[in-house]
């Protein structure tokens, strides 16, 4: 019998639409669709694969707006960062087909030919927090590459990647862009088929699934997984601009975003201060559902990440922080901007990654203190660092893959550091890791 999976509207609780699960038997015979269906797509030009998904993301253009409906009412996002998002991935998938096109292309070394031969099948498995974004950034060079996808969407967006897909398949040939949708049980089935790769955005748990059951067949992984990015504010900061990140980067997409700032450590000399504009800063934020433009914040995704969140904040608060602003038990589905000081290591906001707006904020007296507790992390994502010259030293020592001094972390390749995956997002080695570099001796 087939399962139906129903996608909540975490404002309202009710029902946005459903889509059919994959099971086992159905994901096998995605995979045999895909393999044939890979064989005359890699026979294409790499410049015919570029052209073929550039005007398959033309089409999308007139859906932007759909697109960033079912973003919203899927997990929450607000009308204009839903927006954002649904034109940026049809931008990106755009321009990320050319950059992918140019970085695939074959070159002599000596007296040898390097050659970027597609791999076959690989499943992408996005998370929803970002969802067209995520599935995006894996997708279309793992298409350009000649290789065939299954997209396996979060339970939590599955209308928008589905309109994605079947928007994308108008143009596409018959079988290289397929969907499968279902919980960790739909995921899992998928990186057990026979498929040579898995290209994965979420978690660090899911991650370490992930590797275990790709780990027989040796299947190639590219891993984006969470974090629990520090941020430290040096004496020598602009400290109102240091208040502003802090707030704006710890609330983005109510804290539901991987490069948030996760934890502070803000020298003693400017504490109070600090501390004081992050909360009147933070004040001004407004939680809404996404019909309301005044809001900044959304809704949680679902009542197990927002409980998630009251859980951290009530251990923090237990284990001696104090509240300096939000609520110590906000109810489902909004956290109000909170604001906590005298987090310790040994608190769940300290030490795990928490996804809800929260800035948590501890002070040093020194920065060797900071430092080795940014890095106390089985996590390495993002880092910032606020200051003046003496900021550079600092980030030279923070274990992240990506680093900001007196701004945001990430960029051009997207990459973590230690247990928050290896491999990347974008760019030249992004690209190529959708395929088999080969080596022919002429
Ligand atoms: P998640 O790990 O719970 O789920 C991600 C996807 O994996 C979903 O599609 C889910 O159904 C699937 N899945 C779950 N168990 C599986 C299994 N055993 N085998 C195969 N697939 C399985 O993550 P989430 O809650 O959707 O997303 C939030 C997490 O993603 C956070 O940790 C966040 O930091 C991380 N994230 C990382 C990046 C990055 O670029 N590094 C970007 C966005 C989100």
């Amino acid at each position: 019998m087939t399962q139906t999976l129903f996608s909540i509207d975490p404002l309202t609780g009710e029902q946005v639409g459903s889509v059919a699960v994959s099971n086992r038997d159905s994901i096998s015979k995605k995979v045999a669709k895909a393999r044939e269906a890979q064989i005359d797509w890699a026979s294409q030009s790499l410049q015919q694969r570029v052209q073929a998904l550039q005007h398959a993301y033309e089409k999308l253009q007139p859906l932007q707006s759909n697109l960033a409906q079912l973003i919203s009412r899927e997990m929450g996002k607000d009308t204009r960062r839903a927006n954002y998002e649904a034109g940026g991935a049809i931008q990106g998938g755009i321009w990320l087909a050319e950059d992918a096109g140019k970085a695939l292309r074959g070159q002599c070394n000596g007296g040898s030919e390097i050659q970027y031969r597609p791999l076959g099948v690989v499943a992408v498995i996005s998370p929803w927090n970002y969802p067209l974004a995520m599935a995006n950034n894996l997708l279309v060079p793992a298409l350009v590459a000649g290789n065939s996808v299954i997209l396996k969407p979060s339970e939590e967006s599955p209308l928008v990647a589905d309109l994605l897909v079947k928007t994308l398949n108008e143009t596409l040939p018959e079988g290289i862009l397929q969907i499968a949708h279902g919980d960790r049980h739909t995921g899992e089935a998928l990186v057990q088929s026979d498929i040579n790769m898995i290209a994965f955005t979420g978690s660090r748990t899911t991650g370490q699934q992930i590797m275990t059951n790709a780990a027989p067949a040796l299947k190639r992984l590219v891993m984006e997984l969470g974090g629990n990015d520090p941020m430290i504010v040096l004496a020598s900061a602009d400290i109102q601009k240091a208040a502003q990140f802090a707030v704006a980067s710890s609330f983005e997409n109510a804290g539901q975003m991987c490069t948030s700032t996760e934890r502070i450590y803000v020298d003693a000399g400017i504490a109070d201060q600090f501390e004081k504009a992050v909360t009147s800063i933070a004040r001004q934020y407004h939680t809404g559902g996404w019909q309301d433009l005044q809001a900044d914040i959304g809704p949680l995704v679902n009542q197990r990440q927002h409980q998630k969140v009251v859980d951290h904040i009530q251990d923090a608060l237990k284990k001696g922080a104090t509240l300096l602003l939000g609520e110590k038990a906000p109810k489902p589905p909004f956290i109000p901007p909170t604001v906590i000081s005298g987090i310790q290591p040994g608190m769940q906001l300290e030490d795990e990654e928490t996804f809800g707006p929260v800035v948590a904020i501890d002070r040093f007296n020194n920065v060797e203190d900071a430092i080795q507790r940014a890095n106390d992390s089985v996590y390495g994502l993002g880092a910032v660092v606020f200051g003046g010259a003496d900021a550079v030293q600092v980030s030279n020592r923070l274990q992240a893959g990506m680093i900001g001094i007196n701004q945001g972390a990430g960029g051009t390749p997207w990459v973590g550091a230690k247990q928050s995956g290896f491999g990347y997002h974008g760019g030249i080695d992004g690209h190529r890791q959708f395929a088999q570099l080969t080596v022919i001796n002429l």
